[in-house]
């Protein structure tokens, strides 16, 4: 037996180690299983190559629990080490990789991953000792048996070994014997080994085969038997690393099913596939989004070379695509770096950059192929475009011309054509296009009805974006303004060049005001008098523009609109001074009869902005029952 001090600065390593990752120890079973398919890796390439000419053998990897000795043993049939092997990998890499490490984060826990190549070395965060039993591939290699209990000593000794390939064995610590645990050891291994490429084996499942001897029930059927078989816990060959040719939509739909089982099926796919100027595979998949931004939020899962890192990607890929799933797998993108400097990573930012190429021109590539069919996924979509309209200028300019105007009618418009459709109509006296929009095509429907009537388009835009959206067309769009059907009178939403004259004097006005003015609340209503058409009508309650939209904003905890945050909403009451009604209001001699008409009216244009609720409901109903009677 020969012992030995590896050569680190750092006395201990392990206490800190142990301390740093505390949260993160499982961490240790994908080392050592990568480790392990690495190996396995390495003696099949080599047997490809002709430089090994032995037997292959069975090429799995395997994963023993022993309760009674507290260990946990990973095996596997790569190549294995020679001493002089051991000696450099293990004494000398992995040990300086452990101590550079702990000297680069030994005084900022917190920028720590918990997502690093620590490697081998992890074994010890959860080890009293660790014993590595290998033998190597190459001709008359001797075994041999290295020990250390993660200080700087090792022993390492000569045994007898019958197959090529190598144990790393764990002597689980008191502090870590939920490691000891079949459950915990099954669940780390289904999230970070699920896809490895080589067979993992972990334990025994059953299976019901025929009984061998025949033996028949009583119906005369043959008696199935449990038999049982090692347990493989991986699928070698996920989705992502097949060719595209050779994969159907089920296919697809089955892998989905396996990464989220129990959930709604995806619209649609992309597989990604580059391998220069760097390497990046994997499947991403849209959900249905509907109106929905935050709930779907993070489930795409990052590999690299199969091996799962993690299932947040913020960082890694721009905030509007952590709303797809799937898998990306990159052995590019560094794994042992904190989160923030993932984002200034050149390699990080041209990885997410080409996802989002990727995904807008498959976009693209639908809306063309078969606008139809990318029409009946719009509203699906539609939060998914405008998130990443907002936030990626790259993505804005391609999705352009994909993103779509829904109206009220059902129709759907890229931005030129639906500019196109409505120029000629919705062109105000200053030349500026308006864009009408309703929220709630239900709570609306007045007010889209007097646009339709117009012969005006009324665009639906209803999703919890569409405030953002709308700033930022206004902005991008030359001479065009957003106005909700609902903020003004038709005729004031879009100005034309010649007006209604107006039936009403002045004073006219000056006595009406006072009647309406009685039947709402001050701090809410401003009456107004508008000379509408006399088929429009007679009141209707609208709310500007723009006080609702900084009122929106200040909702949504835009900066600098603090000052709003105490004003009341307030809306307009508007009078349609050429309108009939109008006129018998004001004819109307008895006080009373001015007041109820008036009153009925009001009631009518808040039923139609579904304002009118409670106790005014109720007595509205009562009123217009006692209207319908005939005279007592
Ligand atoms: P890394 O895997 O990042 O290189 P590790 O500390 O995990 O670092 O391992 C150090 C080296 O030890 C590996 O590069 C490999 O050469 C060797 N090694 C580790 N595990 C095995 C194994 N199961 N079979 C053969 N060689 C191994």
């Amino acid at each position: 037996m020969q012992t030995g001090q590896i050569n680190v600065q750092t006395e201990n390593i392990f206490p800190i180690i142990k301390k740093f990752l505390y949260s993160d120890t499982e961490i240790f079973v994908r080392e050592l299983v990568s480790n392990a398919v690495d190996a396995t890796q390495k003696i099949k390439t080599l047997s490809s190559l002709g430089e090994y000419k032995g037997d292959l053998g069975n090429l799995q990897v395997e994963v023993l629990l022993d309760k009674e000795a507290k260990t946990l043993t990973i095996r596997d049939r790569g190549i294995g080490m020679t001493a002089d092997e051991v000696d450099k990998y293990i004494n000398q890499i992995a040990f300086s990789g452990a101590e550079e490490f702990v000297e680069k984060y030994k005084d900022k826990a917190e920028a720590i991953i918990g997502h690093f190549g620590l490697g081998f070395y992890s074994s010890f965060m959860v080890s009293d000792k660790v014993n590595i039993i290998t033998k190597s591939y190459q001709k008359d290699a001797k075994a041999v048996k290295w020990e250390s209990n993660g200080t700087p000593e090792f022993t390492i000794e000569e045994i007898e070994k019958e197959e090529r390939g190598t144990d790393i064995v764990l002597h689980i610590a008191e502090d870590s014997v939920e490691f000891l645990e079949d459950a915990r050891i099954s669940g780390i291994l289904k999230k970070y080994c699920k896809f490895l490429p080589h067979p993992i084996i972990f334990g025994e499942r059953s299976n019901w085969i025929e009984d061998p001897e025949g033996e028949k029930d009583e119906e005369g059927n043959v008696k199935k038997v449990e038999e049982k078989v090692p347990d493989q816990i991986n699928n070698t060959a996920p989705t992502w690393v097949k060719k595209p040719s050779d994969l159907s939509d089920e296919d697809y739909k089955d892998f989905y099913n396996e990464l989220y089982p129990f959930t709604e099926e995806p619209l649609f796919n992309i597989h990604l596939n580059v391998d220069y100027p760097f390497n990046l595979t994997g499947v991403l998949y849209f959900p249905r989004l509907k109106n929905n931004v935050e709930v779907q939020k993070n489930k795409i899962q990052l590999y690299s070379n199969q091996v799962f890192i993690t299932d947040s990607v913020e960082n890694i890929v721009p905030d509007f695509l952590t709303l797809l799933h799937g898998v990306i797998d990159s052995p590019d993108i560094p794994l042992n770096v904190s989160r923030s400097y993932l984002q200034s990573d050149s390699n990080v930012k041209k990885i997410s950059n080409h996802i989002t190429k990727k995904v807008a021109d498959k976009l693209s590539a639908m809306f063309k192929d078969d606008r139809d069919d990318f029409q009946n996924k719009w509203d699906d979509i539609k939060v998914f475009i405008q998130y990443g309209m907002l936030s990626e200028d790259k993505f804005y300019d391609k999705a352009q011309k994909f993103n779509l105007f829904k109206t009220t009618d059902g129709d759907y418009f890229t931005t030129e054509e639906f500019k196109e459709k409505i120029s000629a109509a919705q062109t105000d006296k200053d030349d500026k296009l308006v864009i009408l929009y309703a929220t709630d095509v239900d709570e609306q429907h007045a007010f889209i009805a007097t646009a339709k009537e117009r012969g005006y388009t009324v665009a639906v835009m209803d999703s919890p974006l569409d405030v953002h959206v709308i700033s930022m067309l206004e902005q991008k769009l030359d001479k065009t303004t957003f106005a909700r059907v609902d903020a003004d009178t038709i005729d004031k939403l879009i100005q034309k060049e010649e007006e209604q004259p107006s039936k009403l004097t002045k004073e006219d006005e000056e006595k009406l005001k006072p009647v309406f003015e009685g039947l709402v609340s001050k701090d809410k209503f401003v009456v107004q008098f508008e000379s509408m058409s006399e088929t429009d009508v007679p009141m209707m309650i609208t709310q500007s523009e723009f006080m609702r939209r900084m009122k929106e904003q200040q909702a949504m905890g835009g900066g600098g609109m603090n000052f709003m945050g105490n004003m009341p909403e307030m809306f307009n009451l508007v009078v349609n001074a050429n309108h009939p009604l109008t006129s018998q209001i004001l004819g109307e001699k008895s006080k009373k009869a001015q007041k109820n008409l008036a009153k009925q009216a009001t009631d009518l244009a808040l039923l139609a902005q579904g304002m009118l609720k409670g106790e005014e409901l109720t007595a509205f109903i009562k009123r217009s029952v006692g209207l319908l009677s005939p005279e007592k």
